[in-house]
Order: structure tokens, then sequence, then C-alpha cells
């Protein structure tokens, strides 16, 4: 279509078309259309245009003649006429950008209601007080998107004034009363008119389409969800089909599969007599959609037909929103379905089951932080069952996005933000959510409202946000101005503490205490077995206690690891520690050292006695023990500690202890001492012969622990000398970038440094071209010294682009922080079946 010049492409037209131009909702739609499902009829204005429109300042010169072309044509199309009768043609104009971002711009109904057109459509419905329904919100809307208004009539408030509206009066009085009332509200809001034109209603509406790509809203999501700034959204134009037609219409929200847990079967919301934007803006609380079944049995069952198909056509769980007119099925948008991270682990496991997925394609829809949300901490069971047995259960309502969290009851969202700023969790409550409480609802560790059904405003960013939510509580009376809530008897007030469950949509006063999950979420374990067997990786975890070693066990870890400085630190004594290597009158006490880490090291090889255990010796460079050293003055009293190497007496105090530990021990175990930041063949060499210089029975296996560029670009020459060489990742980029290293751990500085633009490259999330010859040379050195083991330890959260680099330079072993086992063989496992397809498709092709 850019071809031709032209910025639009009618649903049914032939040809080529993609969700770039499209938007994704377009792009639905034409599909939807050319499968022989029932859409009503439409067309997409590009994004090309919405481009123009934000490069340029103003639409393109042609656009307005172009849709009015394509007016003409779907008036054919549809047997109806624009802005007149006997048939009025009524229009959606709709947002819909390449990506979903669900609620975030503007979408205006029943567009192209003039007068003569209101009369029209009240003479073929035969139902006045329908017209004056659509005029109501058609004008309420166009006022809101088009003009900004923001001092829109409350529907009660309408309601009022037009009881008395009875379907035998006049329509064109009516059309006039209800016209004028609106009028004059808006012109009083903002001084301006809602044009009576149709024409010029349809070309306001798209251009305020356009125009909604930069509201704050749109720009903070895109933000949030790294979408670029530049695509631009298209609009869809369709002709109208109505809801609000009495008990034989409606409009709903259907998922192929439950989107918050993922078990399979139909799932949604339906609201009779309503019209769709009712359902998801949580005005009034909708049915579960199973209850059509009976209301509107042959339309439920076409429904159920259509999701199978849509399901099935895209291999995937899909969102359709849809309305029913006169027991008439039409179709109005689809998309794949926003699902938790629980849904979305089970959703990838029933797949490979029911053989709609191989395990491969299943891993490629789970991510890293799926896992990681469902590993998530969650209410002390004991707690809950005391709270509810103390009457602290104050409301249920509808879990809409699942987790447990206690926090400071808030209704502001502005001041939620503030709380969170100051290190506080904070529960947003609101009567609903709209699209300008985002803010509030990213600073919240949770969010309630009372009103509104799972597919609300509220519950689909919460589901994207991966932030717990609870809706429809109806017995909550919010009042947002007095800053308290009240359920029955009961009132809470700003500030106090209350406890959410986003899963069985429990509300709790008072604070309840959080444990780790008890269980391993067994439908990841199946997808974690498809993805470890696929990499064929080893990953030990990085652990400081026996108690975590024995859990990183039973989570399959390949072996732990552990540094001395951490585990000094967990047992409380690392201050002590210290002061003994500052020591008094100049001599370094290592017999203590060696004798409490004696007694450390048994306790944990005790808790692992047939794996691999790496120990990492003391580093007194590492963060928290150059705090607890004073580092400054312990090397002015002892130079000789600055450097690896530096007292030999420490280290063969080290390899001591946990060879007297490893003597204790009932089982293979072989410990193995490595050395962090080593850099030269000859430090390797000194490491072993210092080794050398103990007892047989003290000799253990010792190595490289590489932080620097120079060890890993002599990585070879070290491992000739070595039994084991670990790399540390998140030290080698810091250095390549000159950025300390603590700084990779956290969210800031980088975050906002990085989304800046002042960085190509995340250190955090990407390894940078500048690390990939390091990486090739410490993956040749092991190729060359099959004696020397080499593996990559990754510290915090597990990148999965990092992992998948790692893998692809050849390398099969890593250590992760204990809760980033599972995230870790996660990523590995898609890698590994990326880079199998790759080879797969290249046979064929070569072939
Ligand atoms: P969003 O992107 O916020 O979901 P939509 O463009 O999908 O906005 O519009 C919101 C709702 O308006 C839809 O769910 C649907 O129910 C209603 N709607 C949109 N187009 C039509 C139409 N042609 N006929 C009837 N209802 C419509
Ligand atoms: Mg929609």
């Amino acid at each position: 279509m850019q071809q031709d010049g032209t910025y639009t492409i009618a649903f049914d037209d032939p040809g080529e078309y993609d969700r770039d131009m499209l938007g994704g909702k377009g792009f639905g739609l034409v599909e939807m259309t050319r499968n022989g499902l029932r859409v009503p009829p439409g067309c997409v204005v590009s994004t090309h245009a919405c481009r123009h429109y934000l490069n340029e300042g103003g639409l393109p010169a042609s656009l307005a003649e172009e849709v009015l072309e394509r007016l003409a044509q779907l008036e054919r199309r549809t047997g109806k006429t624009f802005g007149t009768g006997p048939e009025p043609l009524l229009l959606s104009v709709r947002s819909g950008a390449p990506i979903s971002m669900p609620g975030m711009m503007d979408t205006i109904l029943n567009v192209g209601l003039g007068r003569s057109a209101a009369i029209a459509l009240a003479d073929a419905t035969g139902d006045t007080r329908f017209m004056a329904d659509v005029l109501f919100r058609f004008h309420c809307m166009y006022s809101e998107t088009v003009l900004g208004g923001l001092d829109v009539p409350e529907r009660a408030e309408f309601d009022e004034v037009f009881a008395e509206l009875g379907t035998d009066s006049d329509a064109g009085t009516v059309y006039d009363k209800v016209w004028q009332w609106c009028q004059d509200r808006v012109v009083e809001d903002v001084g301006e008119a809602v044009p009576e034109e149709p024409r010029q209603q349809l070309l306001g509406a798209v251009e305020a389409v356009f125009r909604s790509w930069n509201t704050r809203r749109a720009v903070t999501y895109r933000d949030l969800h790294a979408i670029p700034h530049d695509l631009g959204t298209a609009v869809v134009v369709q002709s109208m089909v109505f809801g609000n037609l009495g008990a034989d219409s409606g409009s709903g929200v259907a998922f192929t599969r439950n989107p918050v847990t993922g078990e399979p079967g139909l799932y949604g919301e339906f609201l009779s007599g309503s019209q769709g934007e009712d359902v998801v803006a949580g005005v009034r609380t909708p049915l579960p959609v199973q209850q059509m079944a009976e209301t509107m049995p042959a339309v439920y069952e076409e429904l159920a037909a259509v999701c199978a198909r849509l399901e099935s056509t895209h291999n995937d769980v899909m969102d359709i929103e849809f309305t029913v007119e006169h027991s008439h099925l039409y179709l109005l948008q689809v998309r794949a379905a926003k699902r938790t991270a629980q849904a979305a682990l089970r959703i990838a496991a029933d797949f490979v089951d029911e053989g709609i997925h191989s395990p491969g394609q299943a891993l490629q829809a789970v991510t890293a932080e799926h896992i990681r949300h469902v590993q998530r901490p969650g209410f002390a069971p004991d707690e809950v069952a005391q709270a509810r047995d103390d009457g602290r259960l104050l409301t249920t309502g509808v879990g809409a996005a699942p987790g447990q969290v206690s926090g400071r009851l808030t209704f502001d969202p502005s001041l939620a933000e503030e709380r969170a700023k100051g290190g506080e969790r904070v529960i947003l409550v609101r009567h609903v959510t709209s699209p300008t409480d985002l803010h509030g609802m990213i600073a919240a560790a949770g969010t309630v409202t009372a009103t509104g059904g799972s597919t609300s405003h509220a519950a689909v960013v919460a589901r994207a946000l991966g932030s717990t939510c609870v809706v429809g509580c109806s017995a909550l009376e919010v009042d947002e101005q007095a800053s308290t809530v009240r359920v029955g008897e009961r009132v809470l007030r700003d500030g106090e503490p209350v406890s959410i469950d986003g899963g069985t949509g429990e509300v709790f006063t008072g604070e309840l205490s959080t444990t780790e999950p008890a269980e391993e979420h067994t439908r990841l374990g199946e997808l974690l077995t498809h993805a470890h067997s696929s990499a064929d990786v080893d990953v030990l975890a990085k652990v400081t206690t026996p108690e975590q070693a024995r859990r990183a066990l039973a989570k399959g870890a390949s072996g732990i690891v552990v540094g001395v400085d951490d585990v000094l630190a967990a047992a409380g004594l690392l201050a002590e520690v210290s002061k003994t290597l500052r020591g008094g009158g100049g001599r370094l006490d290592t017999a203590r050292l060696e004798s409490v880490l004696v007694e450390q090291f048994s306790a944990l090889l005790a808790a692992c006695p047939d794996v691999e255990v790496g120990v990492r010796a003391l580093d007194v460079h590492a963060d928290e023990l150059a705090e607890v050293l004073d580092s400054t003055q312990a090397f002015v009293e002892h130079p000789q500690l600055a450097l690896p190497l530096g007292e030999p007496e420490l280290i063969k105090a080290q390899i001591r202890a946990l060879a007297t530990a490893a003597a204790t021990v009932d089982g293979s175990t072989t410990p193995y001492l490595v050395v962090r930041n080593l850099t030269d063949p000859a430090e390797a060499a000194a490491l072993r012969a210092t080794r050398d210089e103990l007892d047989e029975s003290d000799r253990l296996v010792v190595g490289a622990y590489v932080t620097s560029p120079r060890g890993a670009l002599l990585a070879s020459e070290i491992s000739a000398h070595s039994e084991m060489l670990w790399l540390e990742m998140r030290v080698m980029q810091a250095t390549m970038f000159g950025i300390a290293p603590r700084h990779l751990l956290a969210r800031e500085p980088l975050e906002g440094y990085v989304h800046s633009g002042l960085l190509g490259t995340d250190p955090r999330q990407q390894i940078d071209e500048s690390v990939a010859p390091l990486l090739d040379s410490v993956a040749e050195a092991h190729a060359n010294h099959p004696q020397c083991p080499a593996g990559v330890r990754l510290s915090a959260a597990v990148s999965e682009p990092v992992a998948a680099t790692l893998y692809s330079h050849g390398f099969r072993r890593f250590s992760v922080d204990l809760d980033e086992l599972a995230p870790c063989v996660l990523a590995l496992g898609k890698a590994a079946f990326a880079e199998s397809g790759t080879r797969r498709e290249q046979a064929t092709n070569g072939a």
C-alpha cells in the first residue's frame, strides 16, 4: 500500500500486509476476515500515516480523501449510509500499535452520529432510549479523547436527567435534548464543541488516535516495556455492532485458556446489554463467560468453536474481544494472551503434552523472568489460617494477578510512588484504575480495585508488570477523597497495613509474613528437564551455608561453589577473621583462620558429600571484606595481602582447612580451591608449587579464578599450570567498560544511563563485542587443556542473551546464584534448541 502512495487497506483487500504497517489489532482483524470469521467490516490506516503525522506535525495531505473513499466502499459493503438513514453506518475508530499496549491509547466508538443519523438509528431500531444511550457514549468519548475534556458527565448523572425519556418520545426531540445537554457540558469544560458533521467527527477521531501515541501514559508504558517510541500506531476504522441492544446482545472478552493459572478451557467474561468499553473499563462487573452457555447456548457454542480454531491457527493462547448483537457473534480483536508466569509455564508444558509444540518451541514461550516470578516468596500458610480465624479476612474479590504481598494501604497513585521511593511497600487501593494510575501501579507491590473483572485495566496492567492484583472487591466502599475504605462496619485508613493474595482474591487486614515457595512448580520441572537434556550443561549454584547447599542440590544443581569471604560473613566471623589478619605487631594469624575454616567447611561438605565443591579463596578486594577489613590500613601493615599470592601462608591455611574438612566427610567429595584475580601463568605455577609444599594428605586441586582481560587472554598458558579455571563475567565486563563491578548488580545507575542511549551495550544484559575475543581465548584454553575444565561465573540475575552468547562460544560449565539455577538452565536450553534449529535449517538449505 505504500507503493501506491496510499495509506489504507480494507480488511478484505487481497495482497501483502504486515503487522508493522497494520498494527496488531488491524493485522488480527484482516487475518480473521480472510479466514472467514465474522468481523464487522472496516479498514486500517497504516502506521506510515502516523509516523508522517508525528514527524510532520499533521496528517498526510491525501489522507482525508483516501479515508472518505474507504468510507464509500464501506457503505457499499454494509448497505448502510454514513451520517444518515435509512440504516445509518456508525464507526469505531480504534488505535492499534504493532506491539500491544493494552488500554494505553484511545478508541472512539459510535462515530457518525449527526442529527439525521441519530433519528434514523432510533427509527431503525424502534428504540429511542438506545439512540440516546449511544449518543451519550459517543459524545463523552469524543469530548474526552479528541477534545481533551476533563469534566465528562457521569453515567448516573445522565441517567437521572434522562430518566423520563420514554421509548415513545419523538426521536428528533430526544436527539436535540441529549446533544445540547452534552454540548453545554463540554463547551464549559474545554471551550469547544463536538462537531455535528459526521465526516468531521471521523477525521477528528483518526487524528486523535495518532495524537494518543504520545500521551504520558503511552510513553510511560513504552519506556517500561522497552518499546521504541518511533513505531507509531495504526488506526482501525470499523463499522459498529451493538452489544447494548437488549438481553440478546452484549459484549465480552474470552481467552482460549485461563491466563491466570493456564488451565485449559474457555475463560472470560460477558456483560449482556453492554458496549465493550463497559467490560474493559471495569465500570460494571461482568459475569463468567460460561454463563452464556445457559443464556445464549448457540452463541456460546460458536464462541467456543471460534476460540478453538484461533488457538490452533496461532498455536498459542489467544485473547479475544467480541460483541453479540441480537444473538450474532462478532469478533472485534484477537491477540496472543498476556499471561501470568504461572500460566506461561503451565501452558508451555501442556502444549508439549498435547503435541502442539515440540519441547524446543515450548521453551521459547517461557522466560527466565517467568521462572523468577513463580519462585517468589508467599505468605506463611499458618499465618493465613490464623488471620482467617481471627476474622482478618476483609473481603474476597477476583484474583487477577498472583502473588502474596503485604504493604501500606495507599489510595493515591502519586503517594504510592512517593512511599515506594522511600523504600516502603504499598498496596494501591482504587475504586477502579484507569491508565492515568499507571505510575502508582508500577510503584505498588499490589493493587486492589472495587469494580472490574479479571480483564479490566488493573488486571491487564498488573499481569504485564508482574505485580499482584485483586479486582472486583464489590464489598469495598472506597472513598479516595477521604482516603478510607469501608467494608460493612469496618473502616481502614490510609497507611494501615493490608495483605493481598492475587491468586485467591483475598484481602486481609494487617501484615502477613512471607516464606520461600515450599516446593518447585512441577510443570516447571518438566520444562527444565527438556532444557537440561538439550543443553547438556553443568550448572553449579553459588551458596554460603550448608542449608543453601542442600537446597541447591535438591533443585538439581550439578555442584556448589562458595567464596571464603561469604562463608565467613554468613557465619558472623568476618570481622574477627579480618582482625586476625591485621594482627597485632605485624604478625598474621593464619592458624586462627584455618581452624575457623575447618569448622565451616566440614558443615558445608557434609551437606553435599558427593558433588563438585568449588571454593574461592579469601579475596581482600571482595566488596564485603574490603569494608570490614579497612583494606587501606591492612595493606599498610601487610602490603603483600594486596596481591593474589602475596601471602602464601594464607593460601596454605585455606587448602589445609579444606583438606582437613574433606577428610571428615564420608563420600567422594573432592573440593578444590581457586584463587581470584590471577593473570599470569607464573602465578598459576606458583600456586601449584605452594600446594605441592603441603603434606601429601593436604594436597587438593587448585586453580585460577580469572577476572581480568589479561587473565582471559593468557588463559591457555594459565590452564597449562592449573587444574581448574573459572572466569568471572561481571568483573570482566565491568573492567572493559571501566565501571565498578558492583554497579552491574543494581538497577541503577546503569538502567537510566543505558536508557538515555549513553551506552550501546548494557553490560548487565549483553556481552560486549570487546569481550568476545576474551571468551574465545578461554574456550580455546579449555579445548587445549582438557585437564583444566573452564567454567563461567554469572552473578545476580542471569541474562538470557548473555547465557546464549556463552553457549554459542562453547561454554558448558556455569555457576550462578541459587535462585538463578532454573532461569539459567532455561536460558541455556533455549540457546541449545535455537542452535540445533539453525543447524537443521542449514543442513536442509545445503541439501
Ligand atoms: P483497546 O485497544 O483499549 O482494547 P479497542 O479498540 O479494542 O480498545 O476498543 C475497546 C472496546 O470497544 C472493544 O473491546 C469493543 O468491545 C469496543 N468496540 C471497538 N470496536 C467496536 C465495534 N466496531 N463495534 C462494537 N464495539 C466495538
Ligand atoms: Mg481491545
